[in-house]
């Protein structure tokens, strides 16, 4: 992820930026799995699956933060599609 050459730091210049809604999205995607493996759990599960879906389709996609010098930016809808290819 740190290779990639299409996102940078507006303030620095840097390529070591992530994305807070990938990580946001993981999150509640583990929580949601951990939560329907109990019965009593599913229900719960679900919302955090919906929920993971809000911020994946959202604009807090467009969001983020640089590494180097914690100066968080917003980039828009191309680059973000550029940025998902070349970081898989
Ligand atoms: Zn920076």
């Amino acid at each position: 992820m740190n290779g990639q050459q299409i996102v940078h730091c507006p303030q620095c210049g840097g390529n070591k930026v992530k994305s807070n809604a990938k990580g946001a999205f993981q999150a509640l995607l583990a929580l949601g799995i951990l939560f329907c493996i109990t019965i009593i759990g599913i229900p719960l599960g679900i919302a955090f699956f919906i929920g993971a879906f809000i911020v994946k389709n959202s604009k807090i996609r467009l969001k983020f933060l640089c590494l180097e010098c914690k100066h968080d930016f917003k980039i828009d809808q191309d680059t973000y599609h550029a940025y998902s290819k070349a970081i898989q």
